[in-house]
């Protein structure tokens, strides 16, 4: 029988960790990206070119097509700084979340990557939401993607499992898991393809990747690295 899953894949290194996890996992992989108005077109743009190139670095011939949904509609409903231009990213001081916060976002495209599941047979949807880091994100929550997932697995009378391998990893483990998977190649091309920085930046490349370096994003980005090669140099990461 053939293993089949549906991967929600941004470009950046989070989701572009569990796609290798997810390549080296199944016979056939779908990926599945949303356009709802992100203050940047970089992100798309490096997704297309990892999509191009990972099996090349895995070795893996499992990557079926590729889907980006066009969702200007919900992103016209939020009103945060990921797709306001121009906007600093600050606390919101009522709710106290982050103002990069999309309300529903991840509710919404997991209810369209579990559609898009029952469509082509998967049995799972890989998405790299984590709360070890973004602890600030209600819908990246543990708690929130077992409701999900039992609300999907009703509504849709099946028994589709949202795998989310890096829940409880933080960015470190991240790069750590990067090197489970696909050693060192992977984690330098994750390191140079992928983008993560709020602002857009592709033009600064550092250590751990490209980006403006200020950022919220880019600081954890950066602070992730910085402890997954200090591990090495240590022998390993250290694992909770
Ligand atoms: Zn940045």
């Amino acid at each position: 029988m053939t293993r089949t899953a549906v991967v929600l894949f941004s470009g950046g290194q989070d989701s572009t960790t569990c796609l290798a996890v997810a390549l080296k996992k199944y016979d056939a992989v779908y990926t599945m990206g949303v356009a709802y108005g992100q203050r940047h077109a970089v992100e798309l743009e490096c997704r297309k070119r990892i999509l191009e190139k990972i099996e090349s670095v895995l070795g893996t011939h499992s990557l079926r097509s590729d889907l980006v949904l066009d969702l200007k509609a919900f992103g016209s409903l939020s009103d945060c700084s990921l797709t306001r231009p121009g906007e600093m990213i600050a606390m919101n001081p009522k709710t106290h979340l982050p103002n990069t916060f999309v309300p529903g976002r991840n509710l919404i495209f997991l209810t369209y990557a579990a559609a898009y599941a029952w469509k082509v047979g998967a049995e799972a949807v890989w998405t790299g939401v984590g709360e070890a880091d973004y602890s600030g994100y209600p819908d990246c929550r543990e708690n929130t993607m077992k409701a999900l997932e039992l609300a999907i697995d009703l509504g849709m009378e099946t028994d589709l499992r949202i795998e989310r391998p890096l829940m409880h990893r933080s960015k470190a483990e991240t790069w750590l898991l990067a090197e489970e998977t696909g050693g060192d190649a992977l984690v330098d091309f994750i390191r140079r393809e992928t983008h993560t920085c709020y602002e857009g930046d592709h033009e600064h490349f550092h250590e751990w990747g490209y980006g403006c370096g200020k950022c919220p994003a880019c600081v954890l980005r950066a602070k992730g690295w910085e402890e997954y090669r200090a591990g090495r140099d240590a022998g390993r990461v250290a694992r909770k």
